[in-house]
């Protein structure tokens, strides 16, 4: 059995305004505690996971690249020696273009890191700092750079809309920048105002001067528009790569692919079960430190439950929900199910159907939620 291998590393430089992952700033005497934990919780799950082979391996935060490339390097070995690591396997690092450089890339290549997703956001030095970010468009040049030179060719940006103050020159000169330095796969997130983070408050006091509504649909519109003629296909609703770098690892996620996550806060999805680890690097080390395994079982989903999480995943990707899979899964037609929401997408031109899978058009991948909301049971 193939599955996929997530580490979470929660640290960061510093935290930006509108950043709900779980991610501490100014811990870096927890670095070395917490690394021995997730060495510790790989050997344990290792063994549970002794019959199968790891197909990919992604480092998230945080920051993975906040730690020293000495203490990454204990977490990327620890990796290699608890799980059977596929010869061909995807192995991917998140990096902050402010934390690495020529010698750091030249490490991470050695230690047989693949893939690397860098978080750029943006170009604009002025929206870098309005955001929070500590990099700056220089910097990411710098890191494209760097990572090229070093041997990785597979190089993923994360592009942001919506930003405080940005506007569609921004996101064209963003575009630009990227086609410039000739990545081979782009992220697109719109900026969401989430409870509890700095961005709320400030949005709640007027502070926060965002684009209006059109502003961000044209951003929208011209990210999905130009990047499929640059040559990047549309392979999930945030996800656009050029021919064969589609990221192996998250495409697991949306296909019901297990996989395992080492770190705080981590989610696991093993066995047809999902798990979380607790939210809280210090607990976390503590709990290992007990030698228990820090996860919480969710509640075993109903077979409605199921049904709705298996649609939602496959809709994000562009082929859809291959509906022999799902009659296969849950030994009955989708139709059946699903036979009125179907209809009703199809006639307001938000899904479609061809060669045996139902896929959201453009339309209904703009307005996602609408058409998640009508696989809901
Ligand atoms: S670098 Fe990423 S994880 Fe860290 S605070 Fe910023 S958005 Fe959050």
């Amino acid at each position: 059995m193939n599955y996929g291998v997530y580490i979470h590393i929660p640290f960061c430089r510093r935290k930006c305004g509108y950043c709900d992952f779980y991610s501490l700033a100014g811990k870096d005497e927890m670095m070395e505690p917490y690394v021995d934990a997730l060495i510790n919780e790989m050997a344990a799950r290792g063994r549970i996971a002794a019959e199968g082979e790891a197909a990919t391996l992604y480092v998230g935060g945080g920051t993975p690249t906040a730690l020293p490339i000495r203490l990454l390097s204990l977490v990327l070995q620890a990796a290699r020696s608890s799980f059977r690591i596929a010869a061909d396997a995807e192995i991917t690092v998140e990096a902050n273009p402010a934390t690495v450089d020529l010698e750091y890339m030249t490490a991470l290549e050695t230690l047989g890191v693949t893939r690397l997703s860098i978080g750029a956001q943006e170009f604009n030095d002025s929206i870098l700092r309005r955001i929070g970010r500590i990099h700056t468009a220089r910097d990411t040049r710098d890191a494209v750079k760097w990572a090229r030179a070093a041997g990785i060719v597979n190089v993923s940006l994360d592009l942001m809309y919506g930003l405080p103050g940005q506007t569609l020159d921004d996101v064209i000169w963003s575009v630009g920048s990227a086609m410039d330095l000739a990545v081979n796969h782009i992220s697109v997130y719109g900026l969401t105002i989430e409870d509890g983070t700095p961005f709320s408050a400030m949005a709640e006091s007027g502070e926060l001067v965002l684009p209006t509504e059109e502003e961000s649909e044209e951003m929208y519109d011209y990210l999905t528009g130009k990047l499929p003629p640059y040559g990047f296909a549309r392979y999930e609703i945030s996800n656009f790569a050029r021919e064969g770098f589609e990221s192996r690892h998250n495409i697991g996620y949306w296909s019901d692919t297990p996989y395992i996550g080492v770190g705080a806060a981590a989610a696991s999805y093993w066995d047809g079960r999902r798990y979380t680890n607790v939210r809280d690097a210090a607990k976390y080390i503590e709990t290992i430190g007990r030698g228990e395994l820090p996860a919480t079982l969710s509640e075993q989903p109903t077979r409605k439950n199921a049904m709705e999480e298996y649609c939602f995943l496959a809709l994000r990707m562009a082929q859809g929900i291959e509906k022999e899979a799902f009659a296969g899964k849950f030994g009955e037609p989708i139709e059946k199910i699903y036979g009125d929401a179907i209809k009703n997408l199809k006639d307001n031109g938000l899904l479609t159907e061809e060669n045996g899978f139902l896929r959201l058009t453009d339309k209904g991948m703009k307005l996602g939620n609408v058409a998640f909301r009508a696989f809901i049971l």
